[in-house]
């Protein structure tokens, strides 16, 4: 799951780090009660406007802008709420930006780059700085690796403090500003791991005008197998800002992930759901989404799957692929049946069944009325849905 801006920072302030805070609204309506109230926290005539979207990359895109005063702030404020905002992160549909948060512009004299993630390779947590901070990291990672720098983090040591004394180091920080890194790397580790993140980033992280250390943006990404544990997190989830057809999926329990090809895909088991992605490509079509539908699929959850999948105006045919081990091969013939006759098809439909109860199966689905195209192999059913998108 991801937050705002907003929200990190707020984390962020919760564990003691500095943080550039601001007001965040939603409406222009409070946009004088928002600057008036940065300008009392922080005695500035100075503004920095934010768009607030789950994408980064809103500076280059317009979505961050410098206010030397309160009427430039006013008028980006309403310039930038309700904006479509483009990103290199967003897509060219861009974001509608529904939150913008107002904070005191910061005198920035040093800019860098500090995230935490999982290394998969190493099976660790990887702690990482770079003195190239405010730029695109893929960028620096791709131009100039050597430029990042990495600790990884014996798991049960955490970051200790030799590391942390490294990575300040690596950004060519001394005296007050290292010992003020030491100590913001530690909690931002602290965090990282007990609110069981997936990625912390501070980009850029600055020193300021005055010399100290400051997290002047900062995303937050989260384990969602975790956030049953953490109920005030969950509750910081922004559904505008999430696909609606993978949240509607969500409520069904079923695992779906939209892709941009034209193939309705229908799988039970991520494994399987996987190959048959492989398989369409190879015989030359492109996947419309990933859909697990789970182990116990029914009728219901049959049903479900085929409105999610033709939710999506790109989806030309749709494969169902199932493998029967727990589910049974003709509970799902009949979800199919039943789904095809109250939804409105107007796609062809390549049903393979396959395990337990198959032949039921089959016989149910070619003694009803619905029109499906049944396939025998994994193969023969890609190849026919593939054909059938292209007719
Ligand atoms: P992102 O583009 O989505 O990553 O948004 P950021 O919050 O990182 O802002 C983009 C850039 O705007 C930063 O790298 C800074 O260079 C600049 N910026 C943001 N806030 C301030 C500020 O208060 N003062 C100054 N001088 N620059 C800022
Ligand atoms: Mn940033």
């Amino acid at each position: 799951m991801k937050i705002h801006e907003y929200q990190a920072k707020e984390l962020l302030k919760d564990y003691g780090i500095p943080i550039q805070d601001g007001v965040t609204i939603d409406d222009v309506a409070q946009a004088e009660e928002a600057i008036e109230q940065v300008h009392r926290a922080h005695d500035t005539e100075q503004y920095v406007i934010k768009a607030q979207i789950h994408a980064g990359g809103r500076g280059k895109g317009g979505g961050v802008k410098f206010c030397p005063d309160r009427a430039a702030a006013l008028e980006n404020i309403q310039n930038i709420l309700g904006m479509t905002l483009v990103t290199h992160q967003t897509g060219p549909e861009g974001r509608l930006v529904k939150k913008v948060m107002v904070g005191p512009a910061i005198d920035i004299k040093q800019e860098f780059y500090a995230a935490i993630t999982l290394d998969r390779t190493k099976g660790m947590d990887t702690f990482m700085v770079s003195s190239e901070g405010g730029v695109e990291i893929e960028e620096v990672a791709r131009t100039a690796p050597e430029k990042i720098v990495k600790e990884a983090i014996v798991p049960g040591f955490g970051l200790r403090s030799f590391q942390a004394r490294n990575l300040a180091l690596a950004l060519g920080l001394e005296g007050a500003a290292a010992k003020q890194a030491v100590g913001m790397f530690q909690k931002l580790y602290q965090l990282y791991r007990e609110l069981d993140c997936s990625i912390v980033e501070i980009n850029p992280l600055i020193v300021t005008g005055a010399g100290d250390l400051m997290a002047l943006d900062a995303k937050i990404n989260f384990d969602d197998n975790a956030l049953y544990l953490h109920k005030d997190i969950a509750a910081m989830r922004d559904l505008d800002e999430e696909d609606p057809a993978e949240v509607e999926a969500g409520k069904s329990n079923l695992n779906y992930i939209k892709l941009d090809g034209e193939i309705g895909c229908m799988v039970n088991g991520a494994g399987l759901a996987m190959s048959t992605m492989d398989i369409i490509k190879q015989v030359g079509g492109s996947p419309a989404n990933f859909l697990d539908v789970g182990g116990g699929a029914n009728v219901e959850t049959v049903k479900n799957g085929f409105r999610i999948i033709l939710s999506d105006p790109n989806v030309k045919a749709v494969l169902i692929n199932i493998f029967g081990g727990i589910v049974r091969c003709d509970r799902i013939a009949n979800g199919i049946i039943e789904a095809v006759k109250v939804l409105d098809l107007n796609v062809p439909v390549v049903v393979r069944l396959a395990g337990t109860n198959a032949d039921v199966a089959k016989e149910l689905l070619a003694n009803s009325d619905v029109e499906i195209i049944s396939a025998d192999s994994f193969e023969d059913a890609a190849n026919k849905v593939v054909q059938a998108a292209k007719e």
